[in-house]
Parts: structure tokens; C-alpha cells; sequence
């Protein structure tokens, strides 16, 4: 039985992350779409809020699970007994910061191996960050991310007036 741990923020999850669980289920056993806890980031959405939206995106997939974690992975690795971890990759700039941090990672736990998956080339522009973007200014996102995050997002900004 293979166990993949899926790490990122996912503020919010969106439809290039659901693509690359979707395929990793395809591959490994179970994935944990492991949230983290990251004090230096200023979030738009609680890491609570953040596990109920990708609990409800995912809802249909059974080898699912979700979890939160802070401090290494590999320490959080060793606790849930997995050795991969499962990374997309969007484009070249992706590519030297994940390969940092898969090396790293390999040092500190030479059993543990990282799994690469090139996006689906519609979710190649897209980006947590490029979602907030165009819903803080009222854009359409029902393309970028599942009904549930869409409708979170209008709610956090509903109140957000734009100004030219
Ligand atoms: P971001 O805020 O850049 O969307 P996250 O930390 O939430 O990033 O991303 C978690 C993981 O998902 C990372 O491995 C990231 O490369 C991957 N990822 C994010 N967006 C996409 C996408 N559109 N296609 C493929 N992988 C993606």
C-alpha cells in the first residue's frame, strides 16, 4: 500500500490542484492533502476553512484523507508512515525551488521520495494567488475552482469595494 502526502497551502484549492489529486489516486493507494501551517503567511482562509473546502471538493474521491501540519514534512511524514510526497509542477519556475526543496528533503530522510506531476496544461496559468486576484476584483472564477471555493470566495469579498 502506497501513502502520498500531497503538502501545500491551498489558499484555496483549486482546479489544478483537484487535477493533480484526481491523477495521483490514480497512481497511489491513498493521498493526504496535507495543508500547512504557516505562521510567516498571511492567509485569506483559516487553515479550518481551507480543510472544509477541500474536504467538500473531494468529497467524491474516497482515497482522500486530509490533515493540517506545521514544522517539516519529513517529520510529518515519519508520523503518518508515508514516503512520498507528491509535488505539481506548473513551469520551469516551479522547477528549481521544488528541486531545492526535494533535496533537501532527501537529506534529512534519504527514504523519502518526491514524486513529480507535470500540470494538465488548462491549470498551467493557475495559481491560488491568481484566483484571489480576480475574485477580490469581482472577476468570474467558476472556471479556476469548484462551486464550494467559489462561492467562499464571493463571501470573503463581498465587502471589498474596488478602487481605480
Ligand atoms: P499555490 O499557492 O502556488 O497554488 P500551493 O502551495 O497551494 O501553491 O500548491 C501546492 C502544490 O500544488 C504544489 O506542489 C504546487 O506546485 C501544486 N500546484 C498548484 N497549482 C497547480 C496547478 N495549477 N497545476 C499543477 N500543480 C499545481
Amino acid at each position: 500500500m502506497i501513502h502520498a502526502v500531497y503538502p501545500g497551502s491551498f489558499d484555496p484549492i483549486t482546479y489544478g490542484h483537484l487535477d493533480i489529486i484526481q491523477r495521483g489516486v490514480k497512481i497511489f493507494d491513498k493521498v493526504t492533502v496535507a495543508v500547512l501551517i504557516n505562521p510567516n503567511k498571511n492567509p485569506l482562509f483559516t487553515v479550518e476553512e481551507r480543510i472544509e473546502l477541500i474536504r467538500q471538493a473531494t468529497k467524491h474521491i474516497p482515497q482522500v484523507e486530509i490533515d493540517s501540519f506545521s514544522g517539516l514534512l519529513v517529520d510529518y511524514m515519519k508520523k503518518k508512515n508515508a514516503n512520498t510526497i507528491i509535488k505539481g509542477l506548473r513551469a520551469v519556475s516551479d522547477f528549481e525551488y521544488e528541486l531545492q526543496m526535494a533535496s533537501i528533503n532527501r537529506k534529512l530522510d534519504p527514504n523519502i521520495e518526491t514524486f513529480f506531476m507535470m500540470t494538465n496544461n488548462k491549470y498551467s496559468f493557475l495559481s491560488s494567488s491568481i484566483v484571489k486576484e480576480v475574485a477580490r476584483h469581482h472577476g468570474c472564477v467558476s472556471d479556476l475552482v469548484p462551486p464550494c471555493v467559489e462561492e467562499a470566495l464571493i463571501k470573503k469579498y463581498a465587502g471589498y469595494k474596488v478602487t481605480f
